[in-house]
């Protein structure tokens, strides 16, 4: 399909949420696959709810996911005067009127036809002839909506759905101030950005149908609409933060990295066959309107947790040394020398085996630092309790190594605890306590080679006086 152009159009209130952002990931995918063009729109008409803040931390949350957008980001304030030009258009066309009903007046009959239980079409103004001085008075611009009829939108989640246009209501377009409207402004802009598919939450299901309206008096061909049902909570209820209604950044906060995001993301709501694992590349192949689904998605943080920690153990290590360098650094309170770096680097797929987050990554790291004397955990000191002779021992025939290799080391140890009449465990358990301290640690050998005979050595000289 040539000429793809989808936006995303977040209103900048707040964070870049969960539920936005996996619009956002629909809409990039949407435009990557079909080779077209992935718009991003600030919806920043309401000025009091509008701030920078929320607009920067929309702008990184897209930028941490890695969905890139073509051209600047649009600011929707900045094209006011085109929603007040097309406002006057449908007033010349007829398809919107003026309403001269003062906020109070509207506020009144909006409850009056609460009470009498029937729907507030806001169409006071409607027919009625206006008067000399009532023209000089400030008014709104309402559509005329037609009365007759229904309307139906062939919507690609939704399948056709229909509303009576008896339903509608002359929606405001144009504030007495002269401010646009969301609902204008939104039909307006999508139009001249040529947006061909507006792919959004099914929030805004009820508004197509308003919105279709504008496309019709104006002339214009509306999108294909797309409607994602909401992410529910794992119990089925509205997404709440505690299910893991949070900014994208508290997300990568929480050491989850954009590769598992974005698969996880595209999971919520749409799939593939079985497959649970699917790559960003594949996600471009494959993406489509047909297979999202119509049901609200539930939000899993297990399901998050293993596809991050798939996608920790697939990155290679010279990446996941560069996304924990900073945290681990602070951890270990000192820049990372020539030496950790490549002890990390060395170490780094197995720790990356054991690991969910990012926060594992970096504790599984902060081992291969120089980080004497390692402090210890409770089990650990009591692991380690009264073994100083044992561990003096073992330096000295790890000292007399000449080769610093698997082999050799696990021959010593083996060897020093024939000579004792040790169980082997009784030997590795309190050498694993003396050089981890602790800490969760993979294979013992491999971590001893990595970490070097000098550290090793230090590390249990520590505690000799054990
Ligand atoms: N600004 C709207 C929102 O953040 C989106 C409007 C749209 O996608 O048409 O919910």
């Amino acid at each position: 399909m040539p000429n793809v152009v989808t936006r995303f159009a977040p209103s900048p209130t707040g964070f870049l949420h969960i539920g936005g952002a996996r619009t956002a990931l629909y809409n990039w995918l949407y435009a990557r696959h079909h080779g077209g063009k992935f718009l991003l729109r600030i919806e920043d008409t309401d000025r009091a709810r509008s701030t920078e803040e929320a607009i920067t931390a929309i702008l990184s949350g897209m930028q941490w996911l890695g969905l890139d957008w073509d051209g600047d980001a649009i600011s929707q304030f900045d094209n006011a005067k085109r929603h007040q030009e097309v406002a006057e258009q449908m007033l010349a066309n007829g398809s919107a009127y003026k309403c001269y009903a003062t906020p109070e007046e509207t506020a009144e009959l909006r409850s009056a036809a609460r009470e009498k239980g029937v729907p507030f079409r806001g169409d006071m103004w409607r027919d009625k002839i206006v008067d000399g001085e009532t023209a000089t008075k400030p008014y709104s611009v309402r559509i005329k909506m037609p009365r007759e009829g229904e309307t139906t939108i062939e919507d690609a989640v939704q399948g056709s759905v229909t509303v009576q246009n008896s339903e509608l209501d002359d929606m405001i377009l144009l504030r007495s101030d002269g401010t646009p409207t969301y609902m204008l402004a939104v039909v307006v802009d999508d139009h001249d950005m040529g947006v061909t598919h507006a792919i959004r939450g099914d929030d805004h299901l009820n508004n197509a149908f308003r919105q279709y309206q504008i496309y019709a008096a104006m002339g214009w061909t509306a999108p294909t609409f797309a409607h994602i049902p909401l992410i529910h909570g794992p119990d089925g209820k509205k997404l709440s933060k505690r299910h893991g209604a949070l900014g994208v950044d508290a997300y990568a906060d929480m050491g989850f990295v954009a590769e598992a995001m974005r698969n996880y993301l595209l999971r919520l709501g749409w799939s593939h066959g079985d497959d649970e694992i699917i790559s960003t590349d594949q996600a471009i192949d494959w993406f489509n309107l047909e297979n999202v689904g119509k049901g609200p998605a539930r939000f899993d943080f297990d399901k998050l947790d293993s596809l991050n920690a798939h996608y920790l153990r697939q990155m290679s290590s010279d990446n996941l040394l560069s996304l924990i360098k900073n945290d681990l650094e602070k951890t270990v309170q000192s820049p990372l020398s020539e030496e950790e770096s490549t002890r990390i680097l060395r170490a780094l797929p197995a720790v990356a085996e054991r690991a969910k987050r990012l926060p594992d990554v970096i504790e599984g790291a902060s081992l291969f630092c120089n980080i004497r004397p390692v402090s210890l955990t409770d089990k650990a000191a009591n692991t380690v309790g009264g073994q100083g002779p044992m561990f003096n021992g073992i330096a000295t025939e790890l000292t007399a190594l000449t080769s610093w290799q698997q082999d050799e080391i696990k021959a010593a140890i083996m060897s020093f605890a024939q000579a004792r009449d040790l169980k082997l465990g009784k030997v590795m358990q309190p050498i694993r306590a003396a050089v981890t301290g602790g800490a969760p640690s993979g294979d013992l050998v491999e971590l001893l080679e990595i970490l070097g005979q000098q550290e090793v050595v230090a590390r249990l000289n520590d505690l000799t006086e054990a």
